[in-house]
């Protein structure tokens, strides 16, 4: 029987600690930790994923401010504004929702950010630092991953991983912290050739491709972890739905997660933990 590991369920254990970890932090050091968010234009996906980010801040008790520009803001404008947050001390991490408007250049935005303060870890220095294996920060959804897999006490050294995606904020960095876990990891993309076989080798398969219901059962090994980052529209219901066609798969897995409920919620609860460890980070230095 498989197992459906809620991201959900383990997103809100580990918001419930660090709510009263909050707590504790304000009392320590006199404020609490800040995220800043900047929105630029209307589009409904974005909109809705702030709004995730501003209620997880309200539950976890971190101050946010989102700011919403039109999308007709400069790309100018837009730099100017994140210096602003880079040079206020009681700003702990900032938030560029992307994507952005295609007069703007989305890497000269993300390198605009300091390094101490990009709480996504898109910023060079934090890629840097995850490939070097040093200290810095880890992106979101990829860490999310590594936790929901770490709750359910998923061994993963030693054991044959693929991940379908090799983008820079999922495929890429959830490689690297598997790599680093000891498993030996095969990435597929859209030149993979024979991709079945590929992914039929995997005791941990990891979907991470943006399209609805594409991993089958003729994909699987018997027993797999399936890990589905996706978050799609079913063509035929339009309800949201993943990459792993998941009644299809069910019978065939060992452990699985669930779109909505899987890896989502965790990717907002790691941003709410980057934020957190950016603040200490802070106060640390203030110190020294
Ligand atoms: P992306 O940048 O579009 O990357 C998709 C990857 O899939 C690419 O590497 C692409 O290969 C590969 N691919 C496309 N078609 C393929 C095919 N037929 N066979 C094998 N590989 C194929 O997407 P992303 O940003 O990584 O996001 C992936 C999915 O995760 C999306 O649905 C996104 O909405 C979702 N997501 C969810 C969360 C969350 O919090 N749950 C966070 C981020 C993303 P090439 O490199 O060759 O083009």
């Amino acid at each position: 029987m498989a197992i459906v590991i809620s991201g959900r369920e383990l997103a809100a254990k580990k918001r419930e600690y660090m709510k009263n970890e909050v707590v504790k932090l304000e009392n320590k050091y006199g404020r609490k930790p800040h995220l800043a968010v900047i929105l630029v234009g209307e589009d409904p996906g974005s909109v809705s994923y702030v709004k995730g980010k501003e209620k997880a801040c309200m539950e976890i008790g971190i101050v946010n401010t989102t700011i919403t520009k039109p999308v007709t803001i400069t790309q100018e404008e837009l730099l100017q504004i994140i210096q602003q947050l880079n040079s206020d001390p009681f700003v702990d991490g900032i938030l560029v929702q992307l994507p952005l408007p295609k007069h703007i250049n989305p890497t000269y935005v993300i390198n605009s950010i300091r390094p101490d303060k990009d709480v996504d870890g898109f910023h060079p220095n934090n890629v840097a630092s995850l490939y070097l294996k040093q200290p810095g920060i880890i992106p979101c959804t990829p860490k999310g991953i590594l936790e929901v897999l770490d709750s359910a006490n998923i061994e993963i050294e030693g054991k044959r991983a693929c991940i379908i995606g090799r983008s820079n904020i999922v495929g890429l960095p959830v490689s690297k912290l598997l790599l680093d876990k000891n498993a030996t990891i095969s990435i597929a993309h859209s030149r993979t050739k024979n991709l079945a076989e590929v992914t039929r080798e995997a005791d941990i398969l990891i979907a991470a491709v943006g399209k609805p219901l594409f991993v089958k059962k003729d994909m699987i090994k018997e027993g797999a972890v399936v890990i589905d980052v996706g978050v799609n529209r079913n063509p035929l219901t339009n309800k949201l739905c993943g990459d792993v066609d998941f009644d299809n798969v069910l019978d065939k897995v060992s452990y699985i997660t669930k779109v909505p409920g899987g890896i989502g919620p965790m990717t907002i609860t790691c941003l709410m933990e980057n934020t957190i460890e950016c603040f200490l980070k802070h106060m640390e230095d203030k110190n020294d």
